[in-house]
């Protein structure tokens, strides 16, 4: 037994944390749009006996779950398992459409929103809920408001940190809201498997699980100083974590309209290949910082700043979002830059531009499960 400092733990019931999560949101919106989706097992992936057995499960519908279909499944025990259903090759720019529709709805809410996922995010309603009763009404109204404009169920919990909320969406799925109140703290934590608190992987369920910890209830009749010893600064965390408290403030970002690089230049660019040089390391840079904000952009403009203080902003829209590829943005500037006539005057300034942003975070979650 090692010299032990008790760590008193604080409960903070200030924040009201809403956590949205669409149901079966790319099945949704298929039995939405194709009626004769809506009564049969329908599962998202490539067909298996088209592809030789390839691929792997999206989302499937609730008739398909009941079957023991589920998303991260690879498609060839789908079809094992639910050999009737549907197949359908998931349309992800349509999802991607659907989920910014959804976005614009929380916006009108409230701007801190944290995307997990195209059909998942937690939304900050502290400011514009001064109580919890009001809390409560929102909640409502925005899964009234998804459905009436969007014709999509969704799951809602309401709590005071993203751990409770998120265990409260999940609780009653389809079309749920459930809201945890401090007094339901322990209901909901007790009997929940050990795996399913928050922190604890496979690795530690398995130690807990050895140490007679199988459930919520196990873990939170263990002592401070029983878990520090035997899981470290994790120990600590897992003591927190069952008595509902979790920290983590909702990952917003402010919206930016536009994000650039530029240079000024002496002695001055001077020959046509020396600007395109320039022009290819800002695309680089331009990349690098779009890739580190989670954004991505459809129209890049160019700025030039000639010997005699002449200035020039030139833009290219693209339809789609341009990839955060420098190839490919140094070529669309370079593309501007001949626009322009190409080499003219002396150079003192340039700059890269991507406008039209969007956030990327939730579309590279979901691709990464599709090759
Ligand atoms: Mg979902």
């Amino acid at each position: 037994m090692t010299d032990f400092l008790e760590m008193p733990i604080h409960l903070n019931t200030d924040r009201r944390i809403l956590h949205v999560d669409m149901d079966a949101f790319y099945a949704q919106i298929e039995m939405r749009d194709n009626p004769s989706y809506r009564n049969v097992p329908l599962i998202l992936a490539h067909d298996p006996r088209k592809t030789g057995g390839r691929g792997v499960v999206a989302t499937a519908n609730y008739l398909a779950r009941e079957l023991g279909v589920h998303s991260a499944m690879s498609a060839a025990e789908a079809v094992k398992l639910a050999p009737h259903a549907v197949f359908v090759t998931p349309d992800f720019p349509k999802y991607r459409d659907v989920s910014r529709q959804l976005h614009q709805i929380f916006k009108r809410y409230t701007q801190k929103i944290e995307p997990i996922a195209f059909d998942e995010a937690y939304l900050d309603i502290t400011q514009m809920s001064s109580n919890h009763r009001k809390a409560v009404a929102l909640a409502h109204e925005l899964q009234q408001v998804i459905y009436d404009e969007l014709d999509l169920t969704s799951s809602v919990g309401l709590s005071f940190n993203k751990f409770l909320a998120k265990l409260a969406s999940e609780h009653n799925k389809p079309s749920g809201i459930t809201i945890i109140n401090e007094e339901d703290i322990r209901p909901f934590l007790d009997k929940l498997p050990i795996q399913d608190i928050r922190g604890v992987g496979t690795k530690t369920a398995e130690q807990m699980i050895k140490l007679g910890i199988n459930t919520g209830a196990d873990l939170f009749a263990t002592s401070q100083s029983d878990l520090a010893n035997t899981f470290g600064k994790s120990g600590y965390a897992f003591y927190e974590h069952i008595r509902g408290v979790d920290n983590r403030p909702v990952m917003w970002q402010r919206e930016r309209k536009s994000l650039g690089k530029e240079r000024t230049y002496g002695p001055f660019l001077d020959t046509e290949q020396a600007i395109l040089d320039e022009l290819k390391s800002l695309a680089q840079q331009l990349a690098d910082i779009l890739i580190k904000e989670r954004l991505h952009g459809k129209t890049l403009v160019l700025k030039l700043r000639d010997s005699d203080f002449n200035t020039e902003t030139r833009r290219e829209t693209i339809i789609d979002f341009l990839p955060n590829d420098e190839q490919e943005i140094y070529r669309i500037a370079q593309d501007i830059f001949e626009g322009l006539g190409g080499y003219q005057k002396p150079i003192r300034l340039l700059g890269l531009t991507m406008t039209n942003l969007a956030a990327l975070s939730f579309e590279n979650i979901v691709l990464n499960l599709y090759e």
